[in-house]
């Protein structure tokens, strides 16, 4: 019996639950990827994340072919025409079964059901597991049988609903006895969606394995106290390869474990703090499955539908060149332009900016963040925008706006973050570099608003919106 198994954001051999049940069911594999052009712009997709997409989906064809399961790439621009290439290529091959882990997000939700139907019709077998979040989105209930939109008690119900055998790591499966068709030539599709950037960013399972033991071994127990600082590199930057499931959520938190002696939620503060963290992406994950609103450009706050936004190209144009005249909040900014990834205090800090003192809306700066991270993840850029707005889940209140030159004092007290993204400051003094007093000796522009003044105007919209 001849199957599929298609990759999407689980580009891994290991611990592949698809894959894993394909192999142990088929007598022949082929593995399938789609390029989705116009979907991949719709999703405002960055070319950085294409680019590392494709440079880890070629060291899984070269270790899948190991297995003797040949790697085909499929080509349809949008989702819609999916099932009907997928389908044809069915026939062709005289494919009985098609596998795959399944996605959260409502287009990713929407292709697969259609899939799911129409294979059913043409009897094909359609197989799914469940993957990138360690207990599936929907079954975390609170008393009342209600999903959680609030973190803390979703975090203690994630830990007391957790069993023994969600921990385990599957087996990598067996070879296979022959390739039945021929694996497609990546290297057009490398060509067609190269990056400048991409030696930043090193592809494949074994590197970010080794690179997670290595994060867990010396800066585990710092973690906690060192994380919010963006001049130190205190954090596991491992956000592109979790979202591509180069590696799993499962993986991440059995290593946790096994560097805090067989604990995740208590003993070393770091690690601990680490899963924290990585349970703060499986929230997201299960809010966008249980309130597909968040996914159609709604907020999950009702009221804040009604915020009159500023429209202003000319600030909006400037926040994302990063000349806001805030320096952290430039600092921020040109990070992600240079390197595709952002440290997550000036995340925050820099989403406050655009979407409290510039009171712009904070759907401009999702987008703008898709369209330059190469973590760029539906679930958790929602979370993160709509967090920071306070129009989301759990979110900061609204009255509690950070304020950046405080930010910045408090988490880059010396300003080397700021002076290395932002060159201009270079010869500015510790404590002037936070807010320059005459900003034109350094060739550098004025700030946009007065942070006072613009805080207190946002507070002042968002409570007569409320009200
Ligand atoms: C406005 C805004 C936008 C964001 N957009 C994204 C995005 O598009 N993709 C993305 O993966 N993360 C996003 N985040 C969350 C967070 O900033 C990144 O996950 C984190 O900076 C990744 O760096 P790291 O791997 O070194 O994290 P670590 O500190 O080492 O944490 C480990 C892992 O935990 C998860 N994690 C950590 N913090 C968060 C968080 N606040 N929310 C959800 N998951 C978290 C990530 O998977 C991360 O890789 C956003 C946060 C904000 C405030």
């Amino acid at each position: 019996m001849k199957s599929i198994c298609w990759f999407r954001n689980d580009l891994r051999v290991l611990d592949n639950p698809a894959l894993h049940h394909c192999c142990k069911n088929s007598d022949e594999v082929i593995a399938v990827y789609f390029i989705n052009r116009a979907q991949w712009q719709e999703h405002d997709d960055a070319l950085i994340k294409i680019n590392f997409w494709l440079r880890n989906l070629e060291l899984l064809q070269n270790k899948l072919k190991k297995l003797n399961i040949p790697l085909v790439v499929l080509e349809a621009d949008n989702y819609s025409e999916t099932a009907s290439v997928l389908k044809d290529f069915c026939t062709k091959n005289e494919v009985k079964n098609l596998y795959f882990n399944n996605e959260y997000p409502i287009n990713e939700l929407k292709r697969d059901r259609n899939i799911y139907s129409s294979f059913k019709e043409s009897g094909i077998g359609v197989f799914t597991y469940h993957d990138q979040v360690i207990h599936e989105p929907g079954s975390l209930k609170t008393t009342t049988g209600n999903n959680f939109s609030v973190y803390s008690p979703f975090k203690r119900k994630w830990f007391s609903e957790l069993l023994e055998d969600q921990l385990v790591i599957l087996d990598e499966p067996e070879k296979q006895e022959s390739m039945c068709v021929e694996q497609t030539d990546l290297s057009k599709f490398l060509d067609e969606f190269t990056h400048s950037k991409s030696e930043l960013w090193p592809a494949g399972e074994e590197f970010i394995q080794n690179y997670i033991d290595e994060f867990l071994k010396f800066k585990g127990t710092t973690y906690k106290v060192k994380r919010n600082f963006p001049a130190i590199d205190a954090t596991a930057k491992l956000s592109p390869y979790i979202n591509t499931g180069i590696v799993s959520s499962k993986w991440c938190l059995i290593k946790a474990r096994e560097y805090n002696n067989g604990q995740l939620d208590d003993g070393n503060k770091g690690i601990v703090h680490w899963v924290s963290e990585i349970l703060w992406r499986e929230f997201y994950r299960h809010i966008i499955y249980n309130f597909p609103k968040v996914s159609k450009s709604l907020p999950f706050v009702d009221y804040t539908k009604n915020i009159p936004w500023n429209v202003n190209e000319e600030w909006l144009e400037r926040w994302k060149a990063g000349k806001t005249g805030i320096p952290i909040v430039d600092a921020g900014i040109r990070e992600m332009l240079e390197t595709g990834w952002m440290h997550n205090r000036l995340r925050m800090i820099v989403a406050m900016f655009l979407s409290k003192n510039l009171l712009i809306n904070w759907q401009e700066g999702e987008k703008f963040f898709m369209r330059h991270l190469i973590d760029g993840d539906i679930a958790s850029n929602n979370g993160g925008w709509q967090w920071s707005a306070s129009t989301g889940t759990d979110a900061a209140p609204y009255f509690r706006i950070m304020n950046p030159e405080t930010q910045s004092i408090k988490f880059d007290p010396q300003g080397k973050y700021i002076k290395r993204w932002v060159p201009e400051l270079a010869d500015c003094s510790e404590t002037e570099v936070h807010m320059p007093k005459s900003p034109e000796n350094y060739n550098y522009p004025k700030p946009i608003v007065d942070l006072k003044e613009s805080r207190k105007n946002a507070i002042d919209v968002f409570s007569a919106s409320k009200s």
